[in-house]
């Protein structure tokens, strides 16, 4: 089912980013923002492409009390033919869905919800950035908006995808990052909203970010809300080990995000012949690898980073060094091959590639 959209053209283009190297990340947007209401009465309607600027929104609005926002991150890449697509994005509408359920907000038809990616990026093609490593990144949220006070299951949503050119994510470039092991916050616990992508576990997760950050840390790793002993994630992304040549990574328990980057790894992963362990792995068990030195590399994996190299852990005043603090041979490898296949370098054997339009 598609929805009705329509579209309205800005009289003022801005100028695009002359120089693509400086881009950052989420600083820049578009030309054109999508946004669609939703009621019970009607369900989702009113779908409309507008010039990108601000939303009036209600003074009691839900979200603005109590914080009923989800979100999606995914990007559109311009490949080496010139193509503009997409990278499983029925995995991010599909995860969008799940977290629409967890917060009781509306959900979306699936194709329908393609349909508008597709139609966004297509108006705004000529701000998918060309220079290597550079995508348009996608922003999809969806927030509670009933006008009144009172607590319980939103009756009225917006959703919204604005979409920002981006360059690479850490300003380090992939050079290894530094990650701090969080042993006092908590990010999500079982039966709360961890597999959720929604605004409230980063509005939570903020104070121990900030705590790494002033320690000269590149973000945190968190353990699981009730031992605080198993590992989680790392701040956006999830996170893989290799260790004594097979690879680990905490199994989905429910507080863990789903990544479509970790799942795209553990497949690459089982293709080449790895053995890919998916389950509970202590931060003991981790100090226990690195001491014995069968701690073989570390890396986060996420749509924003796409695969991240963690090159020293810190926990309780002790720091470790991984891969000699230098890029591990499969973190690079899928780094090559992830990358390779979003910009149309590597045959895509999986289908995860959708193209949205010529460049
Ligand atoms: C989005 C996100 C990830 C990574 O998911 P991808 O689909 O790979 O981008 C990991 N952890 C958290 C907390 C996230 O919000």
């Amino acid at each position: 089912m598609k929805y009705d959209i329509k579209i309205t053209k800005t009289t003022e283009p801005k100028n695009k980013p002359q120089d693509e190297s400086k881009l950052g990340f989420g600083k820049v947007f578009t030309d054109h923002m999508f946004i669609m209401d939703y009621n019970d009465e009607q369900g989702w309607h009113d779908g409309r492409i507008v010039p990108f600027g601000p939303m009036p929104i209600h003074p009691a609005s839900t979200v603005l009390h109590y914080g009923a926002e989800i979100f999606e991150g995914m990007k559109a890449y311009r490949t080496v033919d010139n193509e503009i697509c997409l990278f499983r994005p029925m995995d991010n509408i599909r995860r969008l869905n799940d977290s629409a359920e967890r917060l009781c907000l509306p959900l979306l038809d699936e194709e329908g919800c393609l349909d508008i990616l597709k139609t966004i990026v297509e108006i705004e093609k000529d701000w998918v950035p060309k220079a290597e490593g550079t995508s348009l990144y996608l922003r999809p949220y969806m927030f509670g908006n009933d006008p009144h006070l009172g607590v319980h299951a939103v009756h009225n949503a917006t959703f919204v995808v604005i979409c920002s050119p981006v360059g690479a994510y850490y300003a380090e470039g992939i050079n290894p990052v530094k990650i701090a092991i969080e042993s006092t916050d908590v990010r999500a616990v079982k039966g709360g909203t961890g597999y959720a992508k929604c605004g409230g576990n980063y509005a939570a997760s903020l104070r121990a970010g900030q705590k790494a950050e002033l320690a000269g840390y590149t973000q945190v790793l968190w353990l699981d809300g009730v031992h605080r002993k198993y590992i989680e994630e790392v701040g956006s992304m999830n996170v893989m080990f290799k260790v004594d040549g097979k690879i680990i990574t905490p199994e989905l328990t429910g507080s863990v995000l789903p990544g479509v980057t970790r799942r795209s790894c553990i497949a690459l992963l089982k293709e080449w012949g790895y053995e890919v362990e998916e389950r509970l792995f202590s931060v003991q068990e981790l100090f226990e690898a690195a001491k014995n030195g069968k701690l073989e590399e570390a890396w986060g994996t996420g749509t924003a980073a796409v695969v991240s190299p963690i090159g020293q852990l810190f926990y309780e005043g002790e720091a470790y060094t991984v891969s000699n603090n230098l890029i591990g041979e499969v973190t690079q490898k899928l780094y090559d091959n992830l990358t390779g296949i979003q910009w149309g370098k590597i045959k895509d054997e999986h289908n995860w590639i959708v193209k949205v339009c010529n460049g």
